[in-house]
């Protein structure tokens, strides 16, 4: 790889098989390659990305880093971890008003220093440069996208697949199907590319956390445009077009962020069985997804399924009304 990267987390992260789950499954074998373990204060996928752009930002001579998220991000948590690791000032901006508690993800962010703003309004996109301006005039400030999904980000999840790879081969597992939550679109597009690059094969259902809005997705875009730009620093000459990115719809009725049934029952069928901890947002809605496949026969038998775990552990602590059962 061509950009550096400066070391956050432990890596490899562990792979391992879901036993009881592929018990209770018998025609599949399930895998899990466990990204909730990165160790930046609780994990998560974000510590991939933000090993290339922290390093951007130093490289950049910046003293401060800006990024934005809901509440609950745990790209914003990993981010102020990050920040406070290599001493740079941190600022996240917050989608709607100040709660009340900080609970999950909001209060982590807090306690590892990061200076939180919020917006107070839900519905408006984020102005990155118009906050900057409130910042301190001295400072030099580096954006990092929300969800740290841009090129640079991604280039985490390309070196991600060769990590795959490799203890594919030490374990000797072929897989047939990976399983991901999809969202701000870097990690599906850095596996897509890493795939390529690394010459690896299986076929990887991202599944959309984000509700659709309208007919057109732009989650495929965002993957497209991060995909045809990574092209050209990893020299691949695929063309990729929209069709070429796959996307898996049937698991987002529900709004971001809005737990449902479906949650609920992933959470605590993979809490039961294997003593593993789901988040509410992401890593649950789309663990639901995978489970409906396997219950549902929508996968061939025999086949060696992984379930990508991208953490999210924090926010189930703002979700203990939903999640507690008395
Ligand atoms: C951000 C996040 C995702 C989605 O990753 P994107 O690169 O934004 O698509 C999935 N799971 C968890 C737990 C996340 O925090």
């Amino acid at each position: 790889m061509i950009n550096k990267k400066h070391q956050l987390g432990f890596f490899p992260t562990p792979l391992h098989k879901l036993s009881n789950l592929s018990k209770k499954y018998p025609d599949y074998s399930i895998y899990i390659k466990r990204d909730d373990q990165t160790g930046l204060a609780s994990g998560g996928n974000k510590t991939r990305k933000l090993e290339y752009l922290i390093q951007q930002a130093l490289d950049n001579k910046c003293d401060a880093v800006v990024t934005a998220g809901a509440q609950q991000s745990n790209h914003c948590r990993q981010t102020a971890a990050a920040c406070a690791q290599v001493g740079l000032e941190c600022h996240i901006i917050v989608k709607g008003c100040e709660p009340e508690v900080y609970q999950g993800n909001l209060l982590l962010s807090q306690l590892l220093g990061a200076k939180i703003h919020f917006t107070n309004d839900y519905a408006k996109e984020i102005d990155f440069e118009a906050y900057i301006s409130h910042f301190d005039k001295g400072k030099k400030v580096y954006i990092v996208p929300i969800g740290g999904s841009n090129i640079t980000g991604a280039l985490g999840y390309v070196d991600a697949v060769g990590e795959l790879k490799q203890q594919l081969r030490e374990q000797n597992i072929q897989l047939d199907y990976v399983f991901i939550a999809s969202s701000s679109g870097g990690t599906q597009a850095g596996i897509m590319l890493g795939m390529q690059l690394h010459d690896l094969d299986f076929e990887l259902i991202p599944i959309k956390i984000d509700k659709d809005n309208g007919e057109q997705c732009t989650l495929a875009q965002d993957v497209l445009s991060i995909v045809k730009e990574g092209q050209k620093i990893v020299q691949l000459d695929k063309k990729f077009t929209l069709a070429d990115i796959p996307i898996n719809r049937n698991y987002n009725q529900k709004d971001y962020g809005i737990m449902t049934d479906n949650e609920i029952s992933a959470i605590n069928e993979l809490a039961l069985t294997e003593g593993i901890l789901l988040d509410p947002v992401y890593t649950g809605r789309a663990f639901y997804g995978m489970l409906d496949c396997l219950k549902n026969n929508k996968l061939k038998p025999n086949s060696n399924v992984l379930f990508w775990h991208t953490g999210g552990l924090p926010a189930l602590f703002d979700y203990a009304n939903g999640l507690c059962k008395k």
